[in-house]
């Protein structure tokens, strides 16, 4: 199906088709340990590339009226007889997978990705200026919960709590900094942190000052629709998330909200600050949602977290130093710089480089402590990706055995070049699949 299309283009713009080649054989001749990268099935990919590219559908499949949602009629332009049925399901899909009781929440599919969708509940809930919390970038936070050099940090007064020295969240900073600055939303989720969030805990800060509690699941969605972490709802108030990453859907985001907010929420994405929704991305996120309520997404979130601890396991047997002393979900950071002698690296950068030279591609992540923000020490894996390919807990022994040997080789001795053969020959054997088991 998508061979065809994909040949047509080599005929239509072969400069654009050697491209995409490229980077097809890229991927199936590397080994991705990003933890927000994954592997969409042929379904979502193919959903991409239909006539709903075409259409312009501003507005919802519905208009507010009292607070309420009314049937139809709240587009700007005509045609919509598609859209709407689509938008529906596919927000639908999402209040069923997300929520414990649908009926009292809302959903909008329409952000364009992570980023825009936590911009829109700032927009939503905020007015300029106003204070909200969230972690910091430093300590794995991301940089839309206020960082400086993002928009929500310089039109909102951000202020962020920090890991503690166990690098676990500092919930008692969390409650003090709360009580002191009496922040009208708290941000939580985070961008590189390996431990179970206390969503309870954080939910009861924030209604003890009167904030709203916003679950940013961007990373592990999927583990909380699996019963692999904890699950947001009720304690939050909203949900935002990317359906990339370990959801397996198209690059977009997904507000979920009690339906109080929901009419905020659907202003503040349109017309606040999109226009026009990307219908073919919605196409595709409304099978991804349905591929994620199969009972064989349980079984691959479950074996997410399983590879992750053995990966973690394995390297700390190694002599890596890993942040909050292991993992509880589907990532680790490794501190590069801070591990044993015979695996330590200059930075995480340099470390990356080098896996990236024996196929092996994460990214340099900056660690807590760190006080060289263009120098970070750590490098952040995931098992998202790997799982996808059908890895199990032996082939993370695989793994950790070939990062161990990149980092602690001398950089000419040969064993970069090996390590990436071997690394080749090991995903010629394992197609990146082109569909997932269903049921
Ligand atoms: C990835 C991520 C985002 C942003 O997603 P984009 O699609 O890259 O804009 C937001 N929050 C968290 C926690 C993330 O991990």
């Amino acid at each position: 199906m998508l061979g065809e299309l994909k040949q047509a283009i080599s005929m239509h713009d072969p400069e654009v088709a050697a491209l995409i080649a490229a980077e097809d054989v890229r991927q199936q001749q590397t080994i991705c340990l990003i933890p927000s990268e994954n592997y969409a099935s042929k379904y979502v990919l193919a959903a991409l590339a239909t006539s709903f590219t075409n259409k312009y559908s501003e507005g919802y499949p519905y208009r507010w009226q009292d607070g309420d949602k009314v049937a139809r009629n709240g587009r700007y332009y005509q045609g919509q007889a598609n859209t709407d049925a689509l938008e529906h399901l596919a927000m639908q899909r999402a209040l069923d997978l997300f929520t414990p009781n649908p009926e009292r929440y809302h959903a909008n599919v329409q952000p364009l990705s992570g980023s825009p969708a936590n911009l829109a509940v700032l927009n939503a809930c905020l007015e300029p200026g106003d204070t909200f919390m969230g972690l910091s970038l430093q300590h794995g936070g991301h940089l839309t919960h206020g960082h400086n050099v993002s928009v929500t940090g310089r039109y909102y007064q951000a202020v962020h709590y920090h890991l503690n020295d166990d690098e676990v969240i500092n919930y008692a900073e969390v409650r003090a900094l709360a009580e002191k600055h009496r922040p009208k939303l708290i941000f939580c989720g985070a961008t590189a942190y390996p431990l179970i969030i206390d969503f309870a805990q954080l939910g009861e800060i924030a209604k003890a000052v009167g904030a709203l509690l916003v679950a940013d699941v961007s990373h592990i969605n999927g583990l909380c629709i699996a019963g692999q972490h904890p699950h947001p709802f009720p304690h939050a108030d909203v949900l935002t998330t990317t359906t990339h990453k370990m959801l397996r859907g198209p690059r977009a985001g997904l507000i979920i909200c009690r339906k109080e907010l929901g009419e905020a929420i659907d202003r503040s994405v349109f017309p606040g600050l999109q226009g026009g929704p990307h219908m073919n991305t919605i196409t595709s996120m409304a099978i991804a949602l349905q591929e994620a309520a199969t009972e064989s997404y349980q079984a691959y979130a479950a074996q997410i977290v399983k590879n992750a601890k053995r990966l973690a396991q394995t390297l700390q047997q190694a002599g890596f130093r890993l942040v909050g002393g292991g993992t509880e979900n589907h990532l680790l950071l490794i501190d590069a710089v801070q591990s044993a002698e015979n695996v330590r690296s200059k930075s995480g950068g340099y470390l990356a480089a080098r896996l990236e030279k024996a196929g092996i591609i994460v990214n340099k992540n900056t660690l807590p402590g760190d006080d060289k923000p263009w120098l970070p020490t750590g490098i952040r894996i995931g098992t998202p990706a790997v799982t996808t390919l059908g890895m199990v807990e032996q082939d993370m022994d695989v793994i950790a055995n070939w990062i161990t040997r990149v980092a602690g080789c001398k950089d000419d001795d040969g064993t970069l070049l090996t390590v990436k053969q071997e690394v080749e020959s090991f995903m010629a054997a394992r197609e990146i699949p082109e569909a997932f088991a269903q049921s």
